[in-house]
């Protein structure tokens, strides 16, 4: 198996601690008294310069929040406070897709774009695509960082790029089997869509010599029923990614699919925590991901809360890496959570358990919650030809046997769902006090 980064990827976990160790000093060394965000924030908190030099330094600075990052922004447009060099040199701008709030505006030096393509170096090398691959981008090239980091990256590594922005679906499955491309990054939906594009138009998709998927933006590609449904539509292997436009693409999967995520700890530093007291929890706990990225020193992301359920796993990968996985990848968002009977059910659990059923095409879950007490509502579209009402009666009784609470289940009529391309939004949460 060829690692990308044989020194650092599979080194002894003191090794790692080290590279992170040297890798923040010299990013609180930059960053004190140059980015105005952290400067004021920290010392806010009565931290002294001479006091930030270690690892276990990370622990006395406080946590910053997105909220944080809009209002810098918001004193400062466009760009904010959160920079720590003049506004010439910084040479890209993109903005967050805005699912949460308004969209936050990020900028890049050269060098820290440089940096994105790097940690995708990781994400591609990890699901095994070499310079001899094609790969695929299904992408119209908005402000979203991510695609064009994979592009970045695509380029870093030597594989060539077939771009596929401003096609249609049916388009985009002919351009792939046309130019022969190996490997294709998108979403798990959308993955999904074009299988279902390929059936409607009775596309041959063996035609297309893709084996490896590249998945982000949802956590679909580490649940259990819809990697299984993807790798079977597509004949290949699915591998799940995940990254943010404020911190970086810190997280893979490797070939040998462990049912988790590496995260790039050469480049990141994570944490685990509560999301209510903040407290650190241990490695196999869910909690919140709390990350600081170690190379875009002009636009830092130091203990930054990204709202992301992870559960740490420190213990080596059959691959040989050390870094440390998220187990099931990202469980969903802290938000998205919900308490029934004193029992944590992340969406994603929901997800495993309606995939399961082949005959549904598409699906929305609303979730309404009164004083601990949750009630589910699914709606699912059901693959025609099929019986809709045994389907129905079946999602009702998996989702009851797993979380002993009976939803309501009801079909909705063919294409009535929303598909998504971006972002896929399922889950709707209701508090009713
Ligand atoms: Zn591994």
């Amino acid at each position: 198996m060829t690692l990308f980064e044989q020194p650092v990827e599979n080194a002894p976990r003191e090794k790692l601690r080290d590279v992170q160790s040297q890798k923040l000093r010299e990013l609180f060394r930059v960053v004190f008294e140059r980015n105005r965000f952290y400067t004021e924030k920290w010392r806010e908190a009565g931290i002294a310069r001479g006091e930030l030099g270690s690892l276990a330094d990370l622990a006395k600075l406080p946590f910053t929040h997105k909220s944080e990052l809009a209002r810098a922004q918001d004193e400062a447009p466009p760009f904010g406070t959160n920079a720590t060099f003049p506004a010439e040199a910084y040479s890209r701008v993109h903005q967050t897709s805005g699912t949460t709030g308004g969209p936050l505006r990020v900028v890049d030096t050269p060098e820290s774009w440089e940096w994105w393509g790097r940690c995708w170096r990781f994400v591609l090398r990890g699901a095994g695509v070499t310079p001899s691959d094609r790969v695929f981008l299904p992408f119209s090239f908005g402000p979203f960082i991510g695609f064009w980091a994979a592009v970045e990256g695509v380029r870093q590594l030597g594989a060539m790029m077939i771009p596929g922005g401003g096609w249609d679906s049916l388009e985009r499955l002919r351009m792939m089997r046309d130019l022969g491309a190996t490997v294709i990054c998108c979403t798990p939906t959308y993955a999904l869509r074009l299988a279902e594009v390929a059936r409607e138009h009775r596309f041959e998709m063996r035609s297309i010599p893709v084996r490896a998927l590249i998945h982000a933006g949802e956590p679909g590609a580490n649940v259990a029923q819809t990697k299984a449904r993807i790798e079977a539509a597509w004949n290949a292997k699915c591998f799940d990614h995940a990254g943010a436009s404020e911190v970086g693409a810190h997280s893979f999967e490797c070939e040998r699919q462990p049912k988790g995520i590496h995260v790039i700890e050469s480049e990141f530093i994570p944490e685990v925590i509560d999301p209510e007291t903040g407290k650190k929890m241990q490695p196999g706990e869910a909690g919140e991901l709390v990350i600081t990225n170690l190379g875009r020193p002009g636009f830092p992301a130091i203990r930054y809360r990204t709202g992301d359920l992870v559960r740490l796993n420190l213990s080596p990968c059959a691959c040989g890496r050390t870094f440390a996985r998220f187990d099931g990848g990202l469980l969903g968002r802290v938000d998205d959570m919900v308490t029934i009977r004193g029992v944590n059910v992340y969406p994603t659990a929901i997800e495993n358990l309606i995939r399961q059923f082949s005959a549904v095409d598409e699906f929305q879950v609303r979730v309404k919650t009164r004083q601990e007490m949750g009630h589910l509502e699914v709606q699912i579209e059901v693959h025609s030809g099929s019986d809709a009402e045994d389907v129905r009666m079946r999602v009702e009784q998996a989702i009851y046997r797993a979380l002993s609470l009976r939803p309501t289940v009801t079909v909705a009529p063919a294409g009535a769902l929303a598909r998504f391309e971006m972002k896929a939004r399922r889950f709707q949460r209701l508090d009713q006090g």
